[in-house]
């Protein structure tokens, strides 16, 4: 089949650039063709009209036959020989006007894959915004046209928990949204602004049309308004909220990398402050991000160099004031730094994976301390502080469940915390996870309470039985005020629906014993006891009770 086409090419090309079939040469040919034609006719036909009538040959009729043969001969020679010069002619016109189509066609073709060759470098093939480099053309050259009056407002924009989202309904429900945003978006911004899809769920909105800085913040927040809103996904509603980091040209980055960098901080420093909110970028956001990336490549190494330990907190019991189990609490000793607290890098390690890691050498370590602990015939409850992101993410119902089978342990004796904030965001899963930790035996702890939202209204929908009482709501109760009434209600409503409640931060003998006057079950605080080294807990133990 390919031969074939070949071959037809190949005459296609004879036909074409065959030098012969030139003008002068066929002329040439047809003149020469004329004179040799004549001469063999002159010699020829004397000769014959000699051999058929001697000498009556040269009578004036038979020249004249003989003249009307030849003009008869040479007119069918040269019919055939033009004639055949012309269908040549003829073939390679049309060959040539085929070339020209075709030619045409491949042009059309290659234009068409140039502009698709161009989308495919300047635009985003999920939402067809465009992308990071026709972004960052349109930055550079605007930047060059106005290197002394212009002004653009760059804001960097973030799906709050998407990951999230992705992880719970899977990939393609996040690309679906991703797909949503971009359409409600594209309509509203015109040229000569750009919204571009930098990454995942990331959005890069440049203004080059503003006037006023002061109409520019309420400009985004109208934009951000339009996306803040509930989506529906495979038939469930999903609530998406916002991050947004804003830097100026010229005020916050001269050229594109550094109002990309600066605006991303910004954006990094809403999501910090509780996300759902612009932040407009300033120096110091810099020297806050530096640090946070210095702090997150040592703690990388925190575990491989020993640096963390984990210290204990006894729980006490009000009743009796004996301790009933300890709370983990890790710590970070930096050989420079000296003591970071875990505020500090857990909510960090959180944002960058390297939660995981931790949250495993927590567990790791606590079994160890518990099979000693064992051996001693001191069996305590130990409650294990979790992060949001590992109670959330799927690994971990398996891990846990790996863990108390390698580890022989007792599931009734470990408490889990889990905080307010962690629940609150998808309830229904939460219900659903916390549940399965039930069904494994384990004790669940609602921490932090009281610091969250509507924390009485959902408090008997979750599958608990302890709540501990937030350390700030503790030491600023006075009594009769508004705060104290609700303190003794939370208390009542809990003990209502058989959860144990535990006292944080009981730092004064007046505290201590207003808890007790409450009837809170147990306390913890700097009162009873600070947290421990793991070798001071049975000398404690030992201690405050000594049978
Ligand atoms: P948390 O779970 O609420 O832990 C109680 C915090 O209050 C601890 O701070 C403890 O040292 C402190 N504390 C206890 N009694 C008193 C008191 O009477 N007065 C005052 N002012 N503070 C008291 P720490 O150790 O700095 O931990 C802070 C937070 O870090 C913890 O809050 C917990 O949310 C988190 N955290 C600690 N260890 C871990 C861990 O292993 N994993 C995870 N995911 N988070 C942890
Ligand atoms: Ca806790
Ligand atoms: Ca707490």
């Amino acid at each position: 089949m390919t031969e074939k086409k070949d071959d037809n090419l190949q005459k296609k090309n004879t036909y074409l650039l065959d030098d012969s079939f030139s003008p002068t040469n066929l002329t040439t040919k047809i003149v020469l063709l004329y004179v040799i034609l004549g001469f063999i006719w002159i010699i020829v036909s004397d000769l014959a009209v000699n051999l058929l009538f001697g000498e009556a040959g040269n009578s004036q009729l038979v020249q004249s036959i003989k003249g009307v043969f030849y003009i008869i001969a040479t007119a069918f020679v040269f019919f055939i020989v033009i004639k055949r010069s012309m269908q040549i002619y003829s073939m390679a016109i049309s060959e040539l006007k085929q070339a020209y189509t075709e030619l045409d066609v491949s042009h059309k073709i290659s234009l068409e894959l140039d502009e698709k060759l161009y989308k495919l470098a300047y635009y985003d093939s999920l939402t067809g915004l465009p992308n990071k480099v026709l972004l960052e053309n349109t930055v550079n050259q605007y930047i060059l046209q106005h290197p002394d009056d212009g002004l653009i407002g760059f804001v960097y924009f973030d799906i709050d928990e998407f990951s999230n989202i992705n992880e719970v309904k899977g990939h393609s429900f996040g690309d679906e949204l991703i797909i949503e945003i971009a359409k409600y978006l594209k309509k509203e911004i015109k040229a000569p602004n750009m919204l571009a899809r930098i990454g995942g769920d990331e959005f890069v909105l440049a203004l080059f049309d503003i006037d006023h800085l002061d109409q520019f913040i309420p400009q985004v927040e109208k934009y951000t308004h339009i996306i803040r809103r509930t989506y529906l996904l495979d038939e469930d509603d999903f609530f998406v909220t916002f991050s947004s980091g804003v830097a100026l040209y010229p005020d916050h980055g001269k050229d594109y990398i550094t109002l990309l960098r600066h605006s991303d901080a910004a954006q990094s420093i809403a999501k910090a402050k509780g996300k759902d909110q612009i932040v407009i970028f300033d120096d110091e956001m810099v020297t806050i991000i530096k640090q946070q990336t210095e702090l997150l490549n040592q703690l990388r190494h925190a575990i491989s160099n020993k640096e963390f330990s984990l210290h204990y907190q006894p729980i006490i019991n009000l009743r009796d004031d004996q301790p009933v189990g300890v709370e983990t609490l890790i710590r970070w000793q930096h050989p420079i730094k000296g003591f970071i607290p875990p505020l500090e890098f857990i909510s960090l390690s959180e944002k960058n994976g390297f939660i995981k890691e931790i949250s495993e050498w927590v567990f790791k370590e606590v079994a160890t301390q518990y099979e000693t602990w064992d051996s001693e015939g001191k069996q305590f409850r130990i409650a294990i502080n979790i992060s949001a992101v590992m109670l959330m993410s799927e690994p971990f119902i398996p891990y846990v469940n790996e863990w108390v089978k390698l580890n022989h342990l007792d599931s009734s004796k470990i408490t889990l915390e889990i905080t307010e904030t962690a629940i609150i965001d998808d309830i229904q899963k939460s219900i659903h996870v916390l549940k399965q930790l039930k069904k494994l035996g384990f004790i669940i702890a609602l921490d932090d309470f009281g610091t969250g939202y509507s924390s009485l209204t959902y408090l008997q929908k979750l599958p608990i039985d302890i709540i501990k009482i937030d350390r700030s709501f503790i030491n600023n109760i006075k009594p009769n005020t508004e705060e104290f009434h609700v303190l003794r209600y939370m208390i009542e409503l809990a003990h209502h629906l058989n959860l144990t409640v535990i006292a944080e931060g009981i730092e004064t003998i007046e505290q201590a014993n207003m808890v007790k006057k409450y009837e809170v079950d147990f306390a913890q605080g700097y009162f009873f006891c600070r947290p421990m080294p793991q070798t001071r807990v049975l000398e404690y133990f030992k201690e405050i009770n000594p049978r």
